[in-house]
């Protein structure tokens, strides 16, 4: 089956699910078919003068117009299908997490139906509405590229990466990934519509969890901490996406960890892409660090233990801190 057909039949049965009439979508055929008079007016302009010298101008203004607008509405729906594939994901584990009132309200809610599995359900249907963009959003770029033999698709890949609105690289995918893979109990996990699968590798050598989609997409998170360059432990994704262990990250911030990654300054810089301001929400990755409690064991109760002796350590030198200096003891 052509991509297109496959997108619009998914489009129409996700709204027989759950998902929000509201939420955005890559207006696929609507981009295709300006990509089609684009690719007639490039024929144009290769066959003879005459017809060349007749649709010259207007049919070429029309087409930089055109560019500039077909590239800010696809990042306009980028951005929205991100933000809602966030605040949904965010929503969806914070129920798995969740306990008491929260949790109560959830299941009278859903009748209390198997909660596990209506959690693992929604999902299911929000990694495919994500993979599902992200493939239609690929197939347009690639053939703008095609049509006006451009890299211009292919830069503005790298424009989505910078500002953070990169379809496959939520830390909430991740989140979901990790999700389903503590749900499936599997180290390799297919995702049915879209016939995708994750799957995740977690030893001292390599740690990564990998996403295959079709379209021969193949998304790896590497899951090893640039600054103690181990498996990560309690994981925080910072504002650029970038993960570290808690403990890490506060000492790259100089903050102490039982005060958080919050308390650390606005000039604080991430220390892979160097980016200011963020720190400011970090993302507490509670599936991930749930992941690799169950896969290794060992290491995360070693690790455990670490960071509560540096707790410790760095508890006692604050309150020194704070009874000697105003006294002028020191
Ligand atoms: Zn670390
Ligand atoms: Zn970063």
């Amino acid at each position: 089956m052509k991509f297109e057909c496959a997108f619009k039949e998914y489009l129409q049965e996700e709204r027989e699910w759950m998902l929000d009439k509201k939420c955005a979508h890559i207006e696929y055929s609507r981009l295709k078919e300006v990509l089609k008079s684009c690719q007639s007016c490039k024929q144009l302009h290769n066959s003879s003068d005459s017809e060349l010298d007749q649709h010259h101008l207007c049919r070429c203004q029309s087409c930089s117009s055109r560019d500039e607008k077909f590239f800010s509405e696809l990042m306009k729906e980028a951005s929205d299908i991100v933000g809602y594939f966030n605040s949904r994901a965010r929503q969806i584990l914070h129920l798995h997490t969740a306990t008491g009132m929260k949790s109560y309200v959830w299941r009278l809610s859903h009748c209390f139906k198997n909660d596990m599995q209506a959690l693992e359900q929604e999902g299911r249907i929000l990694i495919e509405y994500i993979a599902m963009n992200a493939i239609a959003m690929r197939k347009i770029l690639r053939k703008y590229d095609k049509v006006h033999n451009s890299v211009n698709g292919e830069n503005f890949k790298s424009r989505m990466l910078a500002d953070h609105i990169e379809l496959l690289h939520s830390p909430w995918l991740i989140e979901l990934g990790a999700f389903y893979l503590n749900f499936s109990g599997l180290d390799d996990c297919e995702l049915d519509v879209i016939c995708g699968h994750f799957s995740c590798v977690l030893n001292i050598a390599e740690a990564k969890m990998t996403l295959r989609l079709p379209d021969s997409i193949k998304l790896e998170y590497h899951l090893t901490c640039a600054i103690c360059l181990d498996l990560v432990f309690n994981p925080y994704a910072l504002g650029c996406g970038h993960i570290f262990c808690k403990s890490c990250a506060c000492s790259a911030a100089s903050v102490m960890i039982f005060e958080g990654l919050k308390a650390a300054g606005r000039e604080s810089k991430c220390p892979i892409c160097r980016e200011v301001g963020v720190y400011s929400k970090p993302m507490q990755m509670l599936e991930l660090d749930l992941l690799i409690k169950k896969r290794c064991k060992h290491y995360w109760k070693e690790r455990l233990s670490d960071e509560r002796v540096d707790m410790l350590h760095q508890s006692k030198v604050y309150w020194n801190m704070q009874y000697t200096h105003p006294t002028g003891l020191m």
